[in-house]
């Protein structure tokens, strides 16, 4: 590893419970993942506050209304990208930059998205501590992806939009995945793989909370 981590000090049996009891119990047994989600402890990733439940089965505040996913959710995410090393990831929703992080790690290059400022400086502090290098940070509506960098490998996004967003659809590449949260109270947790312009295949994965994505006219 070519960041800090070793250096930074953090609770490892509450870590490895994390992976345990969350994670591979509910069936992400990927070990790229897992070993992603030792590098980077999620205590790193909360308010000072909150350091004694970074650990614990669930979302926890970030302020501004947002929150850090809960730890299942990133992990199982992750594993559904499907990542190699090798590919370029767009993310909306950047957050506390937790599964930014993760990202970081498994892909070649992350851009990602973030329509509260306060929230970009957060997680760009969040990972200095790591030498994170290979995150390009974003502060604006997500909705419009990033078409300048366009086309991505792979597209995650953190924030529910009513449908998918047509503009995501065109960024991503052919044969590239994307996994959201469809919907507006029930959300479902989609996995879209795109066949050709026309054609994607749907999987549905399970219901989900997340926060609703901002809309263009709303930011
Ligand atoms: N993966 C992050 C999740 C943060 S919650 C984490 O674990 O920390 C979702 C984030 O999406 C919030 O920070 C919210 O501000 C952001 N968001 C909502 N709508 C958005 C939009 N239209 N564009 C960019 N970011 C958006």
């Amino acid at each position: 590893m070519s960041n800090h981590f070793n250096s930074l000090p953090y609770n490892k049996n509450a870590l490895e419970d994390m992976i345990k009891n969350q994670i591979v119990y509910r069936g992400v047994s990927s070990s790229k993942v897992l070993d992603a989600l030792r590098k980077f402890p999620r205590e790193y990733f909360v308010r000072e506050k909150d350091k004694p439940y970074a650990y614990t089965d669930g979302p926890l505040s970030i302020g501004y209304n947002q929150t850090i996913s809960q730890p299942y959710i990133v992990a199982l995410m992750t594993d559904l990208l499907d990542l190699s090393g090798n590919e370029k990831v767009l993310e909306i929703g950047t957050g506390s930059g937790y599964q930014t992080a993760i990202l970081s790690l498994l892909a070649k290059e992350v851009y990602t998205i973030e329509v509260v400022p306060a929230l970009v400086d957060f997680a760009k502090n969040n990972l200095k501590r790591f030498g994170v290098q290979n995150v390009h940070f974003f502060c604006k509506n997500g909705y419009e992806g990033l078409p300048e960098h366009a086309p991505f490998d792979r597209i995650i996004s953190a924030a529910a939009p009513k449908k998918i967003p047509e503009t995501w659809k065109k960024q991503l590449k052919k044969g590239g995945i994307m996994v959201l949260p469809v919907g507006i109270v029930y959300q479902d947790l989609l996995r879209i793989t795109k066949i050709d312009d026309q054609h994607f295949v749907e999987e549905n994965i399970l219901p989900v909370r997340f926060v609703p994505l901002v809309k263009e006219d709303e930011s």
